[in-house]
């Protein structure tokens, strides 16, 4: 049976992909799930701290809004209840098919579709294939001799576990990365000490969080208008930090210098010793790597029982972790914050073999990553590739979402029109789009600023920035609506 089309992923990207479908008259749509429930990162996520943040006004869909988020960065079970809300809104839940894990797929060019490859279950068929499997969506276990040797507690961020104790454990966390800023001023409370292990620091700005008074809520249930100017506005503030802090370096690298001041003033208000105010502070242009925010991440170190441990690890021993100056720091208790696996293991987070026998996994390794408009990729036919190199632009995920909808409705509508079956993008218009995005990078801190020292998930292996689309998200958008049709091979 050839369904209409294979949907991996039931994140809001996958969600978002079935509804911009659904819309166009395709029905027969199925959603493959390799976790129990639906939500993708914020199913799996469930630390202490798990917040939003970007604005919560601006991260959901535009055509969805939550009048009712109860702060200006929701917590993580709003966010899942919200997927939960869309699910049932738009009747996704009945093609969901949970606990299947994708394999690998291949286009079937008899039949004329693709065929995705589960495990331990009959293959799932589909004229289209949408991979929806998100970035950070392989956890990283660190490669550190000895790990598997240690006897105690041992919990990446994404297996948190509610029931395992911490009252009174002495704890180990290793890594500072966003996850690692909200999580630990949450735990450190509860341990009797905590280590936490840093190999490059991160660049924190305070945090203006406020619950979200009844009556706003209210208001923004009656007069979505006021709810709408709310996203406006976070969005224009984003779309600023994003353009002028990142993408246009080169003219207004001044604003870049501004923000790392900020948080280097946030640090110095915050951490009394002025040693460990010079291990938090970052050595690499702020933008880099990603930056968060948070008014409780430096203060924890100030406490008495909190440890900052910047020399590097040398291996795990079943009760503590060694440094390589010789220090055993006893431990019970190891979390690993060690962040996602990108351009190893994910890129495309299974082998998809396309026409002429291209394995999209091989060949973005042996040229360079690259997707038409992040969305499509030549010998690809009838594929779209909702998390590929240059698709994510901006700081709210859903203005690439929302981008990726209008794409996919203009491309879909125009082969209907045509009575086409297949798409497939054109070499010359992806290599003329992967032409823009190298030039645009040259103008952004990651070409101009200093990131060698930044360990930034945004350069690939090549040592090119290609995770994020070099241009603002009004141009993405715009974009989406308007690309020419002849970019691709309608048949
Ligand atoms: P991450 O940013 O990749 O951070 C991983 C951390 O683990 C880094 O500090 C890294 O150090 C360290 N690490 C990894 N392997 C290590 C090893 N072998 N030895 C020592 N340290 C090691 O991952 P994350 O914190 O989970 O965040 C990932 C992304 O998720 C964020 O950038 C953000 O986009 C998203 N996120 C968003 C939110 C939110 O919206 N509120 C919250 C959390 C996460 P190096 O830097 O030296 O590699």
């Amino acid at each position: 049976m050839i369904h209409d089309a294979v949907i991996v992923g039931t994140g809001f990207g996958g969600m978002g992909a079935a509804i911009a479908l659904r819309r166009l008259g395709h029905d027969d749509l199925v959603m493959l799930e390799r976790e129990d429930d639906l939500g993708g990162t914020w199913n799996v996520n469930r630390y202490p701290g798990l917040a939003v943040d970007i604005p919560s006004a601006t991260y959901s869909y535009s055509f969805e809004p939550n009048p009712y988020w109860s702060r200006l960065y929701a917590p993580g079970r709003e966010l899942k209840a919200y997927c939960d809300h869309v699910a049932t809104t738009y009747d996704l839940r009945r093609h969901m098919r949970f606990g299947v894990n994708a394999t690998g797929a291949e286009w079937d060019e008899d039949a004329k579709a693709w065929t995705v490859h589960v495990e331990g279950g009959e293959p799932v068929r589909g004229r289209f294939l949408l991979t929806a499997t998100g970035f950070l969506s392989q956890p990283k276990l660190p490669d550190i001799e000895g790990i598997d040797s240690f006897a105690g507690t041992v919990l990446h961020t994404t297996q948190w576990d509610d029931d395992v104790e911490l009252e009174g454990r002495r704890a180990a966390v290793i890594g500072t990365g966003a996850t690692a800023v909200q999580l630990i001023p949450e735990i450190a409370p509860r341990l009797a000490e905590l280590t936490v292990f840093q190999r490059t620091a991160i660049w924190v700005t305070p945090k203006s969080d406020a619950a979200v008074p009844r009556r706003l809520q209210r208001l923004y249930a009656r007069v979505p208008l006021t709810q709408r100017i709310a996203r406006d506005a976070g969005s224009a503030v984003l779309e600023a930090v994003m353009v002028a802090g990142v993408l246009k370096y080169r003219q207004l690298h001044v604003l870049n210098s501004l923000a790392a001041r900020l948080a280097t003033r946030h640090l110095e208000r915050q951490v009394k010793d002025p040693e460990t105010r010079r291990k938090l502070t970052p050595d690499y242009s702020f933008g880099c790597k990603r930056p968060t925010f948070s008014n409780t991440y430096y203060p924890t170190f100030n406490e008495p029982h909190v440890h900052l441990e910047t020399t590097p690890i040398d291996r795990v021993e079943p009760d503590a972790i060694v440094t390589t100056d010789g220090t055993r720091h006893e431990v019970d208790t190891l979390v690993l914050a060690t962040g996602f696996d990108l351009w190893g293991t994910n890129f495309p987070a299974f082998r998809i073999v396309g026409r002429e026998g291209r394995d999209l996994g091989a060949w973005w390794r042996e040229n360079r990553f690259q997707a038409y408009e992040g969305i499509a990729v030549p010998k690809m036919p009838n594929f779209f590739t909702l998390n590929s190199p240059y698709s994510y632009s901006g700081l709210s995920y859903f203005t690439t979402i929302e981008s990726q909808m209008k794409h996919m409705t203009r491309l879909l509508t125009a082969m209907a029109e045509r009575g086409a079956t297949e798409f497939e993008v054109t070499e010359e218009a992806n290599d003329a789009f992967l032409d823009r995005m190298t030039e645009r990078l040259g103008d952004s801190v990651f070409a101009l600023g200093s990131c060698s020292t930044s360990r930034s998930y945004y350069f690939n292996q090549h040592g090119e920035a290609t995770l994020l689309r070099p241009t603002s998200t009004l141009n993405a958008f715009r974009e989406a609506g308007r690309f020419p049709l002849e970019d691709y091979a309608l048949t």
